[in-house]
């Protein structure tokens, strides 16, 4: 560990010597000793078209000899504009008003701190939030809030402000009680509602795939249901696609492939193929104009010394045209992974399989040892490196979610690696 750095997510007294990498080429890591592994998770889930893309590069250097850097209020820039207009064709009609800021977390407090306000400016108070059990939604305290994870909110749990939780239903390949459990979740929710409808500023959901949570999938039925609950009870649909934006899921968002049209939606990770930070938060016209008014205190009070940086803009333009180019890869490679699932269905070590886009997640199964004790995922975690492999897997669930530049050949490698390490451990 370097004496210099407080690492993140460690547990310092007994934390690993953290890997040093070198360098990043496509779906590749060089490491210090020379040894090349695959990123088989797209370095959290942000490298959408691998690392160190010339095309990307090439558009930070050009925007960085031209406009660095420069206040975002009251002064606006080209690049900020035509990510904007870009972007806002590829979702939802209604979603066309952006907002910028930095991470996801902050991607997300935007969008709370936009819904409590909305309610606020046309003379409601309205504080509570539904959001699911499993969520992870950043670490700025709204986000907190909204998630349900444990280890995460813990400390600060007295901080937190109001959320109701419901079950993120979870499915998988073949799971009978898919739409039982949708159901359930659904009427938990209408009940919420209905209780007390003035209540709730939003719900709020990772749509499809909840992401560090364990990958859990829910379907596009279930997601239209709940956008149906959302518009009987006139309260605010928040798609938090921090993770799934950008083809993840297969289609360019998830609420395309869901087909359903949220009042927000929140993006980041990917939006600049993974070389800065950078995110917006997207909503429409009927929130946006609940704040177009000359009292002050009707105004959107938020934005960073960052705000819709050039140089994160430049990277995000070149980041969509390298995915209008590569559409037919995002979108093909929910086959690819169906094939190996298919393999690995009777795999005595893995249950519930599952797959959503470029997404795919099973839980290791191992005798009484669930969660971050399970043994075969502390060996994938330990070892994987040594089979040239850049896996993390969320308790017992193991994922894989590769950029975009993986070829199918190369995918196969992926599974075959991960079949050897779980065959490793008795
Ligand atoms: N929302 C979701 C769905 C996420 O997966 C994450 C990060 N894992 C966040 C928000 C927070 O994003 P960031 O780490 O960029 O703040």
């Amino acid at each position: 560990m370097h004496r210099n750095i407080w690492y993140p997510f460690t547990i310092i007294e007994d934390a690993p010597e953290p890997i040093k990498v070198q360098k990043g080429d496509g779906l590749w890591l060089e490491l210090e000793d020379g040894r090349r592994i695959m990123d088989c998770i797209s370095s959290w889930w942000v490298n959408l078209h691998g690392h160190a893309h010339p095309q990307i590069a090439k558009a930070i250097a050009d925007q960085a000899s031209k406009l660095e850097q420069v206040i975002f209020a009251n002064f606006s820039h080209d690049p900020a504009e035509k990510l904007a207009e870009k972007v806002t064709q590829k979702l939802p009609g209604t979603l066309n008003r952006m907002f910028f800021s930095d991470d996801g977390s902050t991607a997300v407090e935007v969008a709370m701190k936009m819904a409590y306000q909305y309610w606020r400016n046309i003379g409601q108070e309205r504080k509570t939030f539904i959001c699911f059990e499993g969520a992870y939604h950043g670490d700025t305290f709204g986000a907190m809030s909204a998630g349900e994870r444990s280890v995460f909110t813990e400390v600060f749990k007295d901080l937190l402000f109001d959320v109701e939780f419901v079950p993120y239903p979870a499915t998988w390949i073949g799971d009978p009680d898919r739409t039982e459990k949708e159901s359930k979740v659904i009427e938990k929710v209408e009940e919420l509602l209905k209780e007390n409808p003035e209540k709730y500023a939003g719900i709020m959901i990772e749509p499809l795939v909840q992401g560090a949570g364990g990958m859990n999938m829910c379907s596009k039925e279930f997601l239209q249901e709940l956008h149906w609950v959302n518009r009987q009870f006139n309260t605010l649909l928040i798609f938090d696609e921090v993770m799934t934006g950008f083809g993840r899921t297969g289609d360019w968002f998830a609420c395309k492939r869901a087909q359903v049209e949220p009042d927000i939606i929140c993006l980041a990770k990917g939006l600049t193929g993974g070389f800065l930070p950078l995110s917006v938060t997207v909503c429409s016209d009927r929130i946006y104009e609940a704040f177009n008014s000359s009292d002050p205190i009707k105004t959107f009070w938020h934005g960073h010394s960052y705000t819709a940086n050039p140089i994160g803009c430049a990277a995000a333009l070149a980041s969509y045209d390298l995915m209008v180019e590569n559409e037919s890869i995002f979108s093909n490679m929910e086959e690819w992974h169906l094939g190996h699932l298919e393999k690995l269905k009777n795999h005595p070590k893995l249950k519930k399989l599952r797959v959503c886009g470029t997404i795919a997640a099973m839980d290791i199964s191992a005798e009484g040892e669930e969660g971050y004790l399970n043994p075969i995922a502390n060996h994938i975690k330990e070892q994987c490196v040594d089979k040239g492999l850049l896996l993390r897997p969320l308790g017992n669930v193991l994922y894989l979610m590769p950029p975009y530049c993986t070829t199918k050949k190369q995918l196969a490698q992926m599974y075959e690696g991960i079949v050897s390490l779980i065959d490793e451990v008795a």
